[in-house]
């Protein structure tokens, strides 16, 4: 397949929701692009966390992250939409009808894309994770004793972990490990969790059976071990007093660093990592540039991938006008349309 040099609408991320919007954008038989900086489709769901059960996608009871991308891509197959991996967008000019994209694929080669629309759909852009302070550390993440994502259970097959963190990914990875760990200890500075109810109700219950140790109000302090081999993790309390917890494995969950990177530079509003858009069109302050997703922000946003599969709805109708400005978009059910056959 030839290199898409121009399009409809250029999607920017292909995370659950870049592939939504593209799903959208298709149905409305508006020819898109998908681009995104990673050789793999799926974003945070497939770099983070691809094993890990996600429980509030609607009518998917539990699915897991690399499943729900599976389930996307199905969803897009018959659309066949053009996809620029490993390409890094740098440069957004131009205005609305007519913008111009400059990427960089690989190590040099300069690559652009012309689109009448763009759909910024880029996530916590390049993210990482908050990494703990302690002395040591680079040892033991090269030996893969310190891990900030969980990419293969099967790994943590009766290890004794630490856990450290007071939010949802501690507290899901501590619900997700604990039946095959051989100890887990959960390590927070403050004694309450931040959590969905129901997670903090299976939290108590499977403390009360013994399977998950709180260490709470500790942080974390320092590491035990050799040659990158983890053998102990130190915590501190608040008066000072430390303790050593035997362990093989620790996973701090300390939230993601986000930064923008390039997104930042192309002229639109951004605040604190985030483009405010108009809710109920999706658009940012630059006219044609819609932003959907984890980097959409508006009052009463939801980070959620549901949230993004709805900003995907309403961006692509709000765009329809820019791509068609002659026809107007009658709205109809997916049913009365059709998908081809993949
Ligand atoms: P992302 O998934 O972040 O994808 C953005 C993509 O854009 C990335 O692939 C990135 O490489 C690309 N990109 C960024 N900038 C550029 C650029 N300049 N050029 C090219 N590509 C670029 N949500 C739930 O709803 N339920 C859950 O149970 C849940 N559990 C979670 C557990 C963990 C451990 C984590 C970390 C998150 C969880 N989330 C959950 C949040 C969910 O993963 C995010 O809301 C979702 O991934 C956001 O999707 P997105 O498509 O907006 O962005």
């Amino acid at each position: 397949t030839t290199t898409p040099t121009e399009t409809d609408v250029a999607i920017i991320g292909a995370g659950p929701t870049g592939l939504f919007a593209a799903f959208q954008c298709a149905m409305l038989r508006l020819r898109c692009v998908l681009i995104d900086v990673l050789p793999e489709t799926g974003g945070q769901c497939t770099a983070l966390y691809p094993e890990k059960p996600i429980y509030d996608i609607p009518a998917c009871p539990a699915v897991e992250g690399a499943q729900l991308i599976a389930n996307l891509e199905a969803q897009i197959a018959p659309f066949h939409v053009p996809r620029l991996l490993k390409h890094r967008v740098d440069s957004l000019s131009g205005q609305r009808g007519a913008f111009t994209l400059g990427m960089t694929h690989g190590a040099a080669a300069q690559v652009s894309l012309q689109a009448k629309a763009v759909i910024i759909a880029a996530g916590a852009g390049a993210f990482g994770p908050n990494r703990p302070p302690l002395d040591g550390l680079g040892a033991y993440e090269d030996s893969g004793a310190v891990q900030y994502y969980v990419r293969r259970k099967a790994e943590f097959e009766n290890r004794r972990i630490v856990i450290a963190g007071g939010g949802d990914s501690a507290l899901d990875w501590a619900l997700a490990l604990k039946d095959m760990a051989a100890r887990l200890y959960l390590v927070h500075r403050r004694d309450r969790f931040r959590g969905a109810p129901e997670s903090l109700r299976q939290l108590e219950e499977a403390v009360s059976q013994g399977l998950i140790e709180k260490i709470v109000p500790y942080q974390l302090h320092g590491l035990h071990g050799t040659g990158g081999a983890l053998e102990g993790v130190e915590v501190i309390d608040m008066d000072g007093n430390t303790r050593v917890l035997e362990a093989d494995v620790l996973l701090p969950f300390f939230g993601l660093a986000t930064d923008l990177g390039p997104v930042a530079r192309w002229g639109m509003d951004t605040a604190r990592a985030t483009i405010p858009v108009t809710p109920s069109t999706c658009e940012t302050s630059l006219p044609g540039v819609f932003a959907i997703g984890d980097v959409a922000s508006y009052p009463g946003k939801l980070k959620l991938i549901l949230q993004g599969f709805s900003e995907a709805a309403v961006a692509a109708h709000a765009l329809y006008p820019i791509v068609h400005p002659e026809q107007a978009l009658h709205f109809e059910y997916s049913t009365s349309k059709g998908v081809p056959a993949a």
